[in-house]
């Protein structure tokens, strides 16, 4: 008994956060499989079971096998859904380990790579995963392609899969994480933007044999604008550049018109119909263009509304006597 006490009070060095929203089917066979893996890592370990409002049984069940296993499990319970990013979140605000793991509660993922990721983890600050033998519908698969080329260019991080959330990060990422404070997140890619070394290793992934999916074509789409707008701004200024390129034509059009007009008269012409349709398409792009600029001012106060930090200073080394006195004495003066 004395020894459990001393291991609750200890920090624990692994980990694990699972976002639950309506898994009563898998939550069993899910709690039974994390613990067995996290006890073959032989570290301490404690596993966050984030309730994300789950309606059926779910947090029942957290809350009984939190109790079981005193020290080892903990839920943590939302008054309602906010969505699997959002839950993540509220638990990493939570987690006290060095090395944090993601898992999705499904089982797609086995929670037996669990020793393997975090013995990548200790070299990495994040360990992204690819789904081998990936068991998706074909549009699934297809969206999320072009999810990975995009991201690869904005963040310049080449990953090949985000869809995966069987991740591992090291503490300091997940502090730069919660210093974000946009309420639309995509986890796996902010946090790439914070990392210095990253690695990704394939994983199993299962299709889904018990409950089902939790995201509907609509919350899919959702997602996706999540990610896209996590990253760059830059579809706003595509209408710039699509205005732009229509007012180029109009213009293109005029000039080819006009001069097709002094070589062959003006019967050519019919009336000037094809000369409206210059302009039209002329204005149409002008139009685009305002629209774009509005976007840039647009673009420019969603980045200071997020407030991100400017800079993540991840370590320092030598000594700065003179600041960490002044920060001691302030501390100490609480
Ligand atoms: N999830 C959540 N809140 C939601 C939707 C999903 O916490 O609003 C959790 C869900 O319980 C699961 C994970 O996020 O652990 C992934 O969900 P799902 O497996 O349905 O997504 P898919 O595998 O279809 O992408
Ligand atoms: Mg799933």
């Amino acid at each position: 008994m004395n020894e459990m006490d001393v291991k609750k009070e200890e920090q624990p060095i692994i980990s694990v956060v699972i976002p639950v929203y309506n898994e009563e089917a898998c939550l069993g066979k899910l709690i039974a499989r994390t613990l067995a893996a996290c006890r073959q890592t032989g570290k301490s370990f404690e596993i966050l079971f984030v309730d994300d409002g789950s309606s059926d049984t779910s947090a029942t069940l957290i809350k009984e096998a939190a109790i079981e296993n005193e020290g080892e499990v903990v839920g943590v319970f939302l008054n309602r859904n906010y969505g699997q990013h959002n839950a993540i979140m509220a638990g990493f605000s939570k987690v006290r380990g060095e090395i944090i793991v993601t898992l999705d509660a499904d089982l797609q993922n086995p929670p037996e790579e669990i020793p393997r990721l975090v013995a990548m983890g200790e070299e990495y600050d994040v360990v992204g995963t690819v789904r081998a033998n990936r068991n998706d519908s074909f549009f699934r698969k297809f969206s999320s392609s072009l999810v990975n080329r995009a991201v690869q260019k904005a963040t310049g991080v080449m990953m090949h899969d985000y869809g995966c959330m069987l991740r591992v990060y090291k503490r300091h990422i997940v502090e730069a994480m919660l210093m974000c404070q946009e309420r639309s997140t995509f986890i796996p890619v902010l946090a790439n933007s914070f990392a210095r070394t990253t690695t990704e290793v394939e994983v199993e992934h299962a299709a889904r044999t018990l409950g089902e999916s939790k995201y509907s074509f609509g919350k899919l789409i959702s997602l996706m604008f999540d990610l896209v707008t996590t990253m760059t701004t830059y579809p706003l200024r595509l209408l710039s550049i699509v205005g732009g390129i229509i007012s180029a034509t109009g213009f293109g059009f005029g000039i080819l018109l006009l001069i097709l007009r002094l070589i062959y008269g003006s019967e050519w012409a019919v009336g000037g119909v094809f000369t409206l349709f210059a302009l039209v398409y002329f204005f149409i792009g002008a139009q685009f263009i305002a629209m774009g600029l509005l976007g840039e001012y647009i673009g420019r106060i969603y980045h200071d509304v997020r407030a991100r930090p400017r800079y993540f200073i991840q370590d320092i080394v030598g000594s700065l006597p003179e600041k960490k006195k002044a920060m001691r004495n302030a501390e100490s003066s609480h």
